[in-house]
């Protein structure tokens, strides 16, 4: 399966990522105009059988497990983040349909949009009701079997486009009469096309775009303006229960915060693999080994110590936010088929606790991993000719969308932590612990398993004296969420990346065992398992010592309880 991925993703999604970004969208009276290639692309991909991964094979799925799926769409994301976007939106909003609509909205929608034959898109925000969705204000109002839907969306991801010849939205809407709020917010399904009982299409439905925005990056991913009922005759059907929309969005909301975190390790991977790949061609200066030597060969950037150290940031982020995605990933498989009870509960837990640490964490740091391949670059990182400015700009939306970070970290310290009463953090703790303890004293890991004990011991301790400022003056909490969060990630990665170093050890030392060299670099040029165990502990390393004392600095500045923030009176003369 990953070998099919990543051939539709060399052959396929890849060669269509700049050429997405150079000739963008067009938009010509209510349509849109998707850039050369697309088209045919999102057939393959169609066909390939990618939208529907880990759905019910019934309804036009595949029933792989999610590992298999975050896999996948790291290779995805990092191919054409554009491209990708639509098929993340459509698996979405084909499994709030399997999970909340009817029997026949079952059987008509999911298997034509598992298949890529409808797509999918999210419709919540509007121009008053962005990080406040509860603001929003288009309207339902029941007629007959069905509601008429007025309002206006902004920024629907493929909300329009020529791709395929129906688009589903999934709107959130106020029935008339319903309490303010998110208390009174339900969820519709409002097709682009009106669809008969056999699945042919009966007509338009009154929904138009009537725009699309001009953007930083994913110039291929139309981000459209949405009128719902212009002419009084938008039909929409209740998905779930009245005034309970907001709870069924949070399934689809859920799961594209996941696949924003993935988009983040996505871009960093490829941005990783750029500059590895530049750094060992591009030839500047002789070796700082030289001295003075006018006369010294120049040599590749690889060989300056400043270059290694970014490489090596870039290297052991990737590998932890992988390490930590595909760890989530595996905790949704156990939530859904453990045999047992606890253990599904558990998982769960892991799973709410550590989404919005995927997302934030995994779009904040995954922007800075592609800002420093642009810096090992040089001033070609800046310019057209390599893909890493294009990374860079694609990569900016994930800490804003499916919820800013900002929110994603209010989240965290408040609904995932504070709600409990730190339950899911200590089932979290208790794990790591479990992993960590036991090698303290590790011959070659000890030292980085003491600075993951520590880690974890102050932002235990940090969360309690937050927690304690939560009954006291709540804003504490909400002036540090971003902070708290940033240390939580980095105290997770940590961890991550020990536990990846602790098999890696193994292995390696196995290797050796075998090898006729004891010099790792020359057993690494006959067996490449070498030096990928090597590096892959050198990550942890490099990490318990350049990342995770970014913990005690954050638990220090959170702790001075500094108020400038809340007390400057920031005036704008
Ligand atoms: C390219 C693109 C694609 C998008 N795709 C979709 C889509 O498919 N469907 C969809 O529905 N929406 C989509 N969006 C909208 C996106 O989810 C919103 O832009 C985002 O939720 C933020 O809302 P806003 O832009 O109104 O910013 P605002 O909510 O105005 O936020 C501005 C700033 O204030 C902060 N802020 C706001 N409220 C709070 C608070 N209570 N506490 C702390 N900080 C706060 C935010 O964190 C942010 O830093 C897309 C946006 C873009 C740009």
């Amino acid at each position: 399966v990953l070998d099919e991925a990543i051939k539709m993703a060399t052959d396929v999604l890849a060669p269509l990522n700049p050429v997405g970004d150079r000739e963008g969208l067009k938009y010509e009276n209510g349509n849109v105009i998707t850039p050369s290639g697309f088209k045919e692309a999102w057939k393959k991909f169609s066909e390939g059988g990618w939208i529907g991964m880990v759905h019910d094979p019934d309804l036009g799925g595949q029933g792989l497990p999610n590992v298999l799926k975050f896999l996948a769409s790291e290779i995805f994301a990092g191919a054409n983040i554009a491209f990708f976007l639509t098929s993340m939106l459509t698996e979405g909003a084909a499994h709030l349909i399997q999970a909340f609509g009817t029997d026949e909205m079952r059987k008509l929608y999911c298997p034509n949009m598992y298949t890529g034959r409808w797509t999918g898109t999210m419709c919540l925000t509007e121009p008053q009701a962005g990080s406040d969705v509860g603001n929003l204000k288009t309207s339902a109002r029941p007629n007959g079997d069905h509601y008429l839907i007025s309002g206006s969306k902004i920024f629907i991801s493929a909300g329009e486009h020529d791709l395929t010849e129906n688009i589903i939205h999934p709107v959130l809407a106020r029935i008339e009469g319903a309490p303010k709020g998110t208390k009174g917010i339900s969820l519709f399904l409002v097709p682009k096309y009106l669809v008969n009982p056999d699945g042919s299409l009966a007509g338009p439905n009154d929904v138009r775009c009537g725009g699309i925005e001009h953007k930083m990056g994913i110039h291929a991913s139309p981000t459209c303006t949405m009128n719902f009922g212009d002419e009084g005759n938008c039909r929409g059907w209740l998905l779930g229960e009245p005034n309970k929309g907001m709870a069924c969005m949070f399934q689809m909301m859920n799961e594209a915060r996941l696949g924003v975190g993935i988009q983040g390790l996505g871009l960093a991977s490829v941005a990783y693999q750029s500059a590895l790949s530049y750094a060992h061609e591009r030839t500047q200066g002789a070796s700082w080994k030289a001295g003075k030597d006018p006369n010294a060969p120049r040599v590749p950037i690889i060989e300056h110590p400043d270059v290694r150290r970014m490489l090596m940031f870039m290297k052991s982020l990737t590998e932890g936010m992988r390490a930590l995605m595909y760890s989530v990933a595996r905790h949704i498989d156990l939530s859904m088929h453990s045999p047992d009870e606890k253990e599904r509960e558990l998982n769960k837990n892991m799973v709410e606790l550590l989404t919005p640490v995927c997302k934030a964490y995994g779009s904040d740091w995954g922007f800075r991993v592609n800002e420093v391949a642009v810096q090992v670059f040089g001033g070609y990182g800046y310019c057209q000719e390599y893909p890493v400015e294009q990374y860079l700009r694609d990569q900016k939306i994930s800490s804003i969308y499916e919820g800013t970070n900002g929110i994603q970290a209010i989240d965290l310290i408040g609904r995932k932590i504070a709600r409990n009463n730190g339950e899911y953090l200590r089932q979290f703790v208790g794990m790591m612990k479990k992993v960590v303890e036991p090698n303290l004293d590790h011959p070659r890991l000890g030292s980085v398993a003491q600075k993951q004990n520590h880690a974890i011991d102050t932002v235990v301790e940090l969360t309690t004296w937050l927690g304690q400022a939560f009954g006291k003056d709540m804003a504490v909490p909400l002036l540090n969420a971003c902070p708290y969060l940033e240390a939580f990630g980095h105290m997770t990665l940590g961890y991550y990346l020990l536990q990846g170093a602790l098999i890696a050890d193994e292995k390696l030392q196995q290797l050796m065992k075998q090898s006729a060299s004891q010099d790792v670099a020359e057993a690494a040029k006959t067996n490449p398992d070498v030096g990928f165990y090597h590096d892959r502990i050198l990550s942890a390393r490099f990490f318990a010592n350049y990342m995770l004392p970014r913990v005690d600095s954050i638990a220090a500045a959170i702790k001075t309880d500094d108020r400038s923030a809340l007390e400057a009176l920031f005036g704008q003369d």
